[in-house]
């Protein structure tokens, strides 16, 4: 037996216990081939079957068509931020973006450093301290580059509830944070990006779901080899050596979501039901807990709150961590409290953590 305590971490995040039990036996062997995983070639049969198998179940739990490319790089959703620009920026079509938070940041700022006169901000919740999505994105420009949204903003607890219409102009996400955590029509985007360590996986490995014309995109740009999303479709994600070990965790995470959990329904219904749980606990005690995210725009996965006062807040996290609820401090940017209930996070975990707030609340 081993400890498991209720992790709230924002990422790396809580995985599936069966699937660490079935990672932890391939680590020893893997296969009935006599070694580990964590020793098998990138162009072993058996490890061609599990990243060929992986991308077969993005395909088919996203309900992707045929024209899109699912790949495992390197590098993190950060690297992302430079590629998506880099590679499908086209001259005299600005790239737009919305700013939703700290990480939409990131992102804009990797598009202006490549050409600064061509990143156009065209909505943002600053104003209001990232608080909520803003709800009227219009995409006026046909000729756009693409439009870059943050789905989940890992920090401030928003998500958005609804797909921003972009005409012809090519929709990119990045879905770090709540990638696979509910239906989606995933076909509306031309690319979508996900670093795994959240809802899919171990750190190591990062997701590019992409669309057939975005790679004929970057067919004629002279970019260098590795950050052109042409080789590693050319490749199939080998044209180097991927994350082995974390490809194979993510390949177990897509099983446990279609076998364990029943497919992405489930998985939603499953997150509903734990975000209005600890939501409904916050608004019930709205004397004491003050969300820090407009309803409308309410994640399911990074729940953000305060306290009274900073005190309070630091004796919460304390206290909690003594009853095995661990990882409820704020992104230390924002402060406060963020309760992250991914995927793999359990029901009764969010139960324990309401227990203690209600008597934390009446205690103080
Ligand atoms: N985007 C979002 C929404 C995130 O939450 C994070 C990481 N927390 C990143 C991007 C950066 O991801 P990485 O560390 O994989 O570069």
């Amino acid at each position: 037996m081993v400890k498991r305590v209720y992790n709230f971490y924002a990422g790396p995040a809580t995985l599936p216990f069966s699937v660490i039990e079935q990672a932890s036996r391939s680590v020893l062997e893997f296969q009935n081939l006599g070694f580990s995983i964590l020793e098998i070639s990138h162009r072993a049969k058996k490890f061609d079957a599990v990243i060929k198998e992986a991308q077969k179940d993005i395909k088919e739990i996203m309900g992707l068509s045929d024209n899109y490319h699912v790949l495992f790089l390197q590098g993190g959703a950060s690297l992302q931020f430079h590629m998506v620009p880099l590679n499908l920026m086209e001259v005299g079509k600005p790239a737009l973006y919305v700013n939703t938070g700290a990480w939409s940041k990131k992102a804009i700022k990797e598009s202006k450093i490549l050409n600064e006169a061509n990143t156009k901000v065209i909505a943002s919740s600053e104003d209001k301290n990232f608080s909520y999505i803003p709800k009227d994105i219009k995409v006026d420009e046909n000729n756009a580059s693409y439009l870059h949204i943050t789905t989940n903003n890992t920090i401030y607890g928003t998500e958005y509830h609804f797909i921003p219409e972009t005409g012809d102009v090519p929709l990119i996400a990045d879905m770090s944070s709540d990638i696979l955590n509910r239906k989606l029509d995933f076909n509306r985007f031309a690319l979508i990006y996900a670093g795994a360590q959240k809802n899919l996986g171990p750190a190591g490995t990062t997701l590019v779901v992409i669309r057939d014309d975005m790679v004929k995109r970057c067919e004629s740009k002279k970019l260098p080899t590795l950050l052109n999303y042409k080789t590693h479709v050319d490749k199939d994600s080998l044209f180097n050596t991927p994350s082995v070990f974390a490809v194979y965790v993510v390949y177990l995470v897509l099983k446990w979501i279609k076998d364990e959990m029943g497919g992405l329904e489930n998985v939603e219904t499953h997150n509903r039901k734990k975000a209005e749980l600890l939501y409904s606990a916050i608004d019930e005690m709205s004397d004491f807990y003050r969300g820090t995210a407009e309803k409308g725009s309410r994640s399911l996965m990074n729940i953000t709150f305060r306290l009274p006062d900073e005190e309070l807040e630091k004796r919460f996290v304390s206290e909690a961590a003594e009853r095995d609820l661990i990882g409820l401090k704020g992104h230390r940017s924002v402060g406060g409290i963020r309760a992250s209930i991914y995927n793999a996070f359990p029901y009764e975990g969010v139960e324990k953590l309401v227990d203690f707030m209600r008597e934390f609340r009446k205690k103080n």
